[in-house]
């Protein structure tokens, strides 16, 4: 589905992340994966080709909030494989501390990573798309951007705006043969989720109709559909994956 199509995933070292990662390099893509630092991207990359050692994949340890480290990482992709097709604006931090609890910058830590990390990649990856007329921009949006959640008020703060920002870009960017979409996951099973501990996981899964926590695989599929020609025609969506429960 993705034969040839340059990709990069950011916090693709695990989760979600790296789930998409491997369903796009098995669909044909040549993927850029990126994390927080080198020895995780390395252990991502050791544990990719150990399943498929033809895969075409390559790593960065990247700060996403400094812009000259992003340049670098864009350019070094298009450097290595001539173009950039498809943006995956994954990594991101959980938090679920009550509001009376939270220490100064707290909230401005999760704000960073997971919205002025999306616009700063965002911003230098639809620099290349616009010469091509063409891409794909996708963002990890979450369930909670809907109805917001009981504690740690900056995670759906974060995620309301990563919705802000993918239907405001697939309106502006449209002209430019740029598609933007978001998915937004349910509890899927994680390091993310696994953090909440037993008794807020027992409590959650009780919520699900499907019955279940959402696996990784379940979210790459949902991207795989979005960065695929499948969805030429979708853009400015917000892709519930959650075993119905925000429905
Ligand atoms: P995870 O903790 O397993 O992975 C997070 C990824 O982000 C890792 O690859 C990590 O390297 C990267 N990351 C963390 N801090 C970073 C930093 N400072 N700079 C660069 N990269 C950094 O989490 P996950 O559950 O796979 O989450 C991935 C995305 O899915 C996040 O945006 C998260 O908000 C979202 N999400 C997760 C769930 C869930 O239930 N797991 C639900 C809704 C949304």
């Amino acid at each position: 589905m993705l034969k040839g199509k340059v990709a990069i995933v950011t916090g693709g070292t695990r989760g979600i992340g790296f789930s998409t990662v491997q369903t796009f390099l098995d669909n044909g893509a040549k993927v850029a994966l990126c994390g927080s630092r080198q020895e995780t991207v390395d252990k991502a990359l050791q544990k990719l080709k150990a399943v498929n050692p033809d895969y075409d994949a390559i790593g960065f340890a990247t700060d996403l909030l400094d812009t000259k480290d992003v340049k670098k990482l864009i350019g070094d992709v298009v450097a290595k494989w001539g173009t950039l097709d498809i943006l995956v604006n994954n990594a991101g931090i959980g938090n679920s501390t009550p509001l009376y609890d939270q220490v100064e910058g707290e909230f401005a830590k999760v704000i960073a990573l997971n919205v002025q990390a999306v616009y700063n990649c965002t911003k230098e990856a639809s620099e290349i798309m616009r010469q091509n007329h063409s891409g794909v921009i996708l963002n990890t949006s979450s369930m909670v951007s809907l109805y917001g959640q009981p504690a740690g008020c900056g995670y759906p703060t974060s995620k309301f705006a990563v919705n802000g920002l993918t239907k405001s870009l697939a309106r502006e960017l449209a002209k430019d043969g740029i598609r933007v979409n978001a998915v937004a996951p349910g509890v899927i099973a994680t390091d993310m989720v696994e953090a909440l501990g037993e008794e807020m996981k027992a409590r959650l899964a009780k919520t699900i109709p499907l019955g279940r926590f959402g696996e990784a695989q379940d979210i790459a599929n949902a991207f795989l559909f979005l960065a695929s020609d499948l969805a030429s025609y979708v853009t400015g969506e917000i892709l519930s994956v959650d075993g119905a429960t925000m429905t």
